[in-house]
C-alpha cells in the first residue's frame, strides 16, 4: 500500500461526485421559510491550500444563505472593538444544547454560554452595534465579509432576512430574556435586525473558503499579506469552533472531521486545516442539530483521505 497523500483536486472531485449520489440529504431548513425554497440536491465544496491553490467541485459558486457561519466574523469584529471584555457577556465553553435554546439563559443570568449560540450571537451584536446605527453596523459588517472575500459583489439577501424576522419568535424571546438581565445594550428591535440580516448574508463556497483563510494562517491572509488579527486571537477563534462551532453536533464533529469548523442553517460549513487550507462545503440538508448532514460527511472525508485532523492519523 502506498502511503503517498492523494492528490487535492482530485480528492474533491471525488467527495462532490460521491455526494451528488447520495440519497440520504438531511432536511432542508423549514424554520424560516425561505430557506425551505433551496435545492437539497445542491453541493460544493472549496478548498484553498497554503500556496492559494483553489481546488473546488460541484456548486462551489453558487451564493447560498451563509446563516450561523457570519458568527465566525462577527466575533471577529466584537473582538477587535471590546477586545477581552466581550468575554464579561459571553461565555466560551460549549452548551450542549441546540443552537436556538433558552434553558441555560436563566440559571447563567443571561451570559449566554458561547458566541455562535443564537443568544450568544445577538449579544456579539449587540456590542457591535452599539454607538452605531443599525445601518452602519451592517455595512461594517458586510464591508469586513466582502475585504475578507476580495469581492464587492457579496451581498444580503433581504428576502431571507424579512422570511426570519417575520418568523423569529425564539430569537425574539432569547434577545428580550437577555435585555432583562442588563445584557443587551440597544434597543431589541435594532439588535435583532442587524443580526438577521448578517445571518442573511449570501455567499458561495469560494467566497467563503477565501473569507476563512485568515483563520488557517495566523491571522494573515497569505495572499494579499493582510494581517486580520493577531496569531493568538485567530487561535482563540479556531478553539471556540472546535468547541462550540457545530452546537450539540460539536462533540460528534470533532470526533468524525476533527477540524475548527462553524455550520450554518443554510446547509454551509466552513472549517479551517491550521497552517494547510481553508475549505467551505454546502448541502442544505440538516442532521437533527442542524448541521449540514452530507457537508459533515464530506469534511469528514477529505480530512481522512488528506490526513488532516489536528488529532493526527
Ligand atoms: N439566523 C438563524 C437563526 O437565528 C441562524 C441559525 C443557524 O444557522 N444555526 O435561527
Amino acid at each position: 500500500m502506498s502511503d503517498a497523500v492523494p492528490d487535492l483536486d482530485t480528492v474533491v472531485r471525488e467527495i462532490a461526485e460521491e455526494m451528488a449520489d447520495r440519497p440520504d440529504r438531511g432536511e432542508v431548513a423549514t424554520y424560516i421559510p425561505e430557506l425551505a425554497r433551496v435545492d437539497p440536491k445542491a453541493f460544493g465544496i472549496v478548498v484553498i491550500d497554503a500556496d492559494g491553490h483553489v481546488a473546488a467541485a460541484g456548486d462551489s459558486d453558487t451564493s447560498f444563505s451563509i446563516q450561523s457561519i457570519s458568527k465566525v466574523f462577527t466575533l471577529t469584529l466584537a473582538l477587535g472593538m471590546a477586545g477581552d471584555r466581550l468575554w464579561r457577556r459571553v461565555g466560551r465553553e460549549p452548551s450542549g444544547s441546540p443552537f436556538n435554546s433558552i434553558v441555560q439563559l436563566e440559571r447563567e443570568r443571561g451570559i449566554p454560554r458561547n458566541p455562535f449560540i443564537n443568544a450568544g450571537a445577538i449579544a456579539v451584536t449587540d456590542t457591535i452595534l452599539s454607538g452605531h446605527q443599525p445601518r452602519e453596523a451592517l455595512g461594517e459588517i458586510l464591508r469586513f465579509m466582502q475585504f475578507l472575500a476580495q469581492d464587492p459583489t457579496i451581498t444580503i439577501d433581504e428576502a431571507v432576512a424579512a422570511s426570519e424576522l417575520r418568523t423569529g419568535f425564539r430569537n425574539i424571546a432569547l434577545a428580550n430574556y437577555m435585555k432583562s438581565f442588563g445584557n443587551i445594550d440597544n434597543p431589541v428591535d435594532f439588535t435583532l435586525g442587524v443580526y438577521f440580516h448578517h445571518c442573511a448574508i449570501g455567499m458561495s463556497c469560494r467566497q467563503l473558503a477565501t473569507a476563512s483563510r485568515f483563520l488557517a494562517h495566523s491571522g494573515r491572509n497569505p495572499l494579499t499579506g493582510h494581517s486580520v488579527v493577531s496569531p493568538e486571537r485567530a487561535k482563540r477563534i479556531n478553539a471556540v469552533m472546535l468547541t462550540c462551532g457545530h452546537y450539540d453536533g460539536s462533540g460528534e464533529f470533532a470526533y468524525r472531521v476533527g477540524l475548527p469548523g462553524k455550520s450554518g442553517v443554510g446547509g454551509g460549513i466552513i472549517a479551517v486545516a491550521p497552517e494547510k487550507a481553508s475549505i467551505a462545503v454546502w448541502s442544505p440538508g440538516l442532521d437533527a442539530s442542524g448541521n449540514s448532514h452530507l457537508g459533515r460527511i464530506a469534511l469528514e472525508m477529505l480530512t481522512r483521505r488528506l490526513g488532516w485532523s489536528i488529532f493526527g492519523a
